[in-house]
This record gives structure tokens, sequence and C-alpha cells, in this order.
């Protein structure tokens, strides 16, 4: 498997380069030069088996080579070990519930399968490497919980004090051992920058510092298998499916154009927004502009003025687009639009989509399940399609306890994995956003 950069100023490089990398040098994305393709009779043989067995045999042909069967097998199995339910909601939609993994969000998916092949690389190598990760809540968690236990890599999560809920703090401070948690006295933006630039600081790269974030390979690959998933288990029903998925940076989205192009029959792609409709304005008009700053909706993990992923899903339609969002070539806008639909929810039409399928179908989502939901609704309403259709639930309901209850009066329950962080002991280290202070934090931690 070879990668490019979508920049395209970049050497070529092999998936475990773009793995522990992450960004390429001219600061594109990478991505794919070809992936394997199934046909429909291979895709229908993995019926009635498992998560982690589809995700073997999906994964075993996307990484020929890149890493061996056994240990490929051990880490799939270790990594996917919890439920992915497919709820019926009407006979023409289903919701599949990502939200069973140990931090109860999407993210669990990615965060764990990148973190042990990287530990796998790492140990062949006898490497140690150090990943820095700034979040607003749940990107650090499920990093933080991917990588708890394991040898070859240690964790630092910063995060702003005062805008991450006390269940988000606790399931990064509760952790210890190779985890380490730093409450910033500042704002997301801030940790953020702090990690940037730690990154960027020629004296610090001997640490081998590296990052866990959404634009790594490693975590698009594993988010195409639950697209397999969903299609394997409606097979009996479906010719064709249509996927609405809750977006935000894209990462998502773009697993389910991996599946597609590997051969997953899906009719159409939709990427349902908040009020950040910066994708549905392009896909409408053919321009971009990103929305700075983002809008604040009640969907806060999809409060993306400028999707990263977006150049990845623009390379592939034969375009450029570089990280600032600069369209230097024209992508293919009919085979795009033709495959891709992107609908905005208000946060009205979010709430009020909870409490309608609490209502009628006595089901449980939160909100940004429920833009997933009201964009596939009214991409029914708008074309008439009625293909069976898949909309994706991103968290747990009791991620979201507050707005849940206030639309439908129940007060979720807690799963077992955020139950259990409640009585125990956390431990963080207190930072302020001054450089200096979080450098001499790492060059004295990092020894
Ligand atoms: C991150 C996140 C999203 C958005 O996913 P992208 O891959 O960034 O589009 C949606 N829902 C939840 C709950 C998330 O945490």
């Amino acid at each position: 498997m070879k990668l490019y950069s979508t920049n395209l100023k970049a050497p070529e490089v092999s998936f475990q380069e773009a793995l522990i990398t992450g960004l390429a040098p001219d600061r594109g994305l990478y991505m794919p030069k070809s992936l394997p393709t199934f046909s429909k009779e291979e895709i229908d043989s993995f019926k009635d088996v498992s998560y982690p067995e589809i995700a073997y045999r999906v994964l075993n042909k996307v990484l020929e080579g890149e890493v061996d069967d056994k240990s490929l097998k051990a880490i799939i199995y270790d990594a996917y070990n919890y439920d992915v339910p497919l709820e019926k909601v009407d006979d023409i939609t289903y919701i599949m519930r990502l939200d069973r993994g140990p931090t109860a969000s999407f993210k669990d998916f990615a965060a764990r399968m990148m973190a042990r092949l990287m530990q796998y690389y790492l140990k062949k190598e006898e490497r140690q490497l150090t990943i820095l990760t700034a979040t607003s809540g749940d990107t650090g968690s499920a990093v933080a919980h991917a990588f708890y236990g394991l040898d070859n890599i240690r964790v630092i999560v910063l995060f702003p004090q005062d805008e991450v809920s006390d269940r988000q703090r606790k399931q990064m401070t509760t952790l210890g051992e190779n985890i380490t948690a730093l409450s910033i006295d500042g704002k997301f933006d801030d940790c953020q920058a702090m990690v940037k630039q730690a990154f960027a600081d020629e004296e610090l790269s001997h640490l081998n510092l590296s990052s866990a974030n959404s634009i790594n390979i490693g975590r698009l690959v594993p988010q195409s298998i639950y697209y397999f998933y969903a299609y394997l288990k409606l097979r009996d029903y479906p010719e064709e499916l249509i996927v609405s998925i809750p977006s935000g940076n894209f990462g998502n989205m773009m697993g389910c154009v991996l599946a597609k192009t590997m051969g997953v029959p899906i009719k159409k792609i939709l990427a349902s927004v908040n009020e950040n409709d910066e994708v549905p304005t392009f896909l409408d008009c053919g321009k971009y502009a990103k929305i700075v700053p983002s809008k604040n909706c009640l969907s806060n993990a999809m409060n993306v003025g400028h999707p990263s992923n977006l150049s990845r899903l623009i390379a592939i339609y034969g375009g450029e687009m570089d990280e600032i969002g600069n369209i230097s070539k024209e992508p293919d806008m009919e085979s795009l639009r033709n495959d891709i639909y992107s609908g905005s929810v208000t946060d009205s039409e979010t709430k009020a989509t909870i409490k309608e399928i609490y209502e009628q179908y006595g089901i449980l989502i939160e909100p940004h399940g429920a833009v997933g939901v009201k964009g596939l609704l009214e991409f029914r309403s708008q074309t008439g399609d009625n293909t069976l259709a898949v909309t994706l639930e991103t968290a747990h309901p009791a991620k979201f306890p507050e707005h849940v209850k206030n639309e439908t009066g129940v007060e979720p329950e807690l799963p077992q994995s955020l139950k259990e962080v409640e009585g125990k002991e956390e431990y963080m280290d207190y930072l302020s956003t001054d450089y200096s202070g979080f450098k001499k934090y790492l060059q004295e931690k990092l020894i």
C-alpha cells in the first residue's frame, strides 16, 4: 500500500510511515494510491460472521504485506470486543449504534485500531513514542483509552479546564499509567496551539512526539469497516443502501467513501451537518468558503467550519485543495454530487428529531445522531428516494443527558464503561497557556 499527499509535494510513503507521522511534510493528508476491491459475491460471503471477523477479512486485504496476518487478527479481535447494534426504526430505516465502545463514542472504532497498529510497528523497531493531543472532550478520552496500557507509547492529553464536562475529564484523568492528563487554564484553541508549537519545536525533536488526531490515515481505514457490516447485516433486503453520517471533520464520511470504493453497494452518502453548512453550500454552488469562527451548535463534536478531510474527498474526485481551503483544481462536481448529498440541520430541528424519534419509536438518540436522522428525512422528502437507509448514532445518549432529558423527559442510563470512572481517583497536572512552561514540563517529564 502506497500513500500520496493531497498537496502532491511530498514523496509517497508506506502505510507504516503515514501512520507514525500523521501529516505529510508538505502539510497535505495521506491517501492510499489504490485500494483493493471486493466483488458482491465476496462481500456476501462475509455474511453471518462477527464484526471483528469482517474487519479482519477486509483489513487483511487493505493492509496486505503491511502487518502479518496473525498479528493483524490479534489486534482486531482485541480492539473490537463490543457490540455494534442495528436498531430498526421502520421498514426502510435503521440506526447503527456506534456508541458501545469504552468511551461511548464512535471515535473508539478508529482510535483503538490506530493505537494497536502503532504499537505493533514501534515494538518491532523497539522505539518509543509520545502522543501529544489537544482535546475539547471526546477525542481525548477515546485516544487516552485506546492507548491505555500499551508499552511503547505514552500519551499526554491537554484539555481546557473549564470547557470539558466532569464526565469527559474523568475519562482522561482516572486512567494513570502511560496516560497523563494536563488541565490547561485556557481554551481549546490554546491547547491546540501549544501542541502545534511543540511539534514544530526543534529543541523537542528528540522526544519523538507524534499526534493522534483525526487526519491520521490510521483512523480513516478502520472507519470503513462498519459500512461493510451495515450492508451485510441488512443484506437480505437491499440491493443498495443509503447511509446518513453526522459529520464534522468528515473523517467518518471518508471511511464510507473508502468502503464504497472497495465495493460496498452504497447508493448515496448523506453527509449530514449542523448549522456549520460550508459543505452543503459547496456542493450546491461549487464555491467553498470556510465558516470562521465555527457556529456553536448542540452537536458540539461537529462544530467545524473547515473540515480537514475535505481535501481528501476533493482528491478522490480528481481535484486539489490545500490545507487552508484553497481549491487549485476543481473536482468532478457532477460525480461528487451524484455520490454525496449534504444537508444542514438546525438546532431546533435537532431537538424536534430527538423528541419525535422517542415519541414515535421509543428510541433514544442524542444531538449528533439526531442530525443524521433529520438529514436522512430531509433527503427523502426532497428526492422521494425511499431506498433502505442506515443512519449512524455516533455517541451514547448518556453523554448528553440534559438535551435528551429536555426533549424526551427520560434520563438516559449510563453505560457500564462510563459508570466505572465515577468513584475513581483523578490524576492530572495543571499548567497555564504559557508555552515555555509547557516545554519545560515536557523536557522534564519525558527523559
Ligand atoms: C467526532 C464526532 C463526530 C464527527 O465525526 P467526523 O469524523 O469528524 O465527521 C460526530 N459525532 C460525534 C459524537 C463525534 O464525537
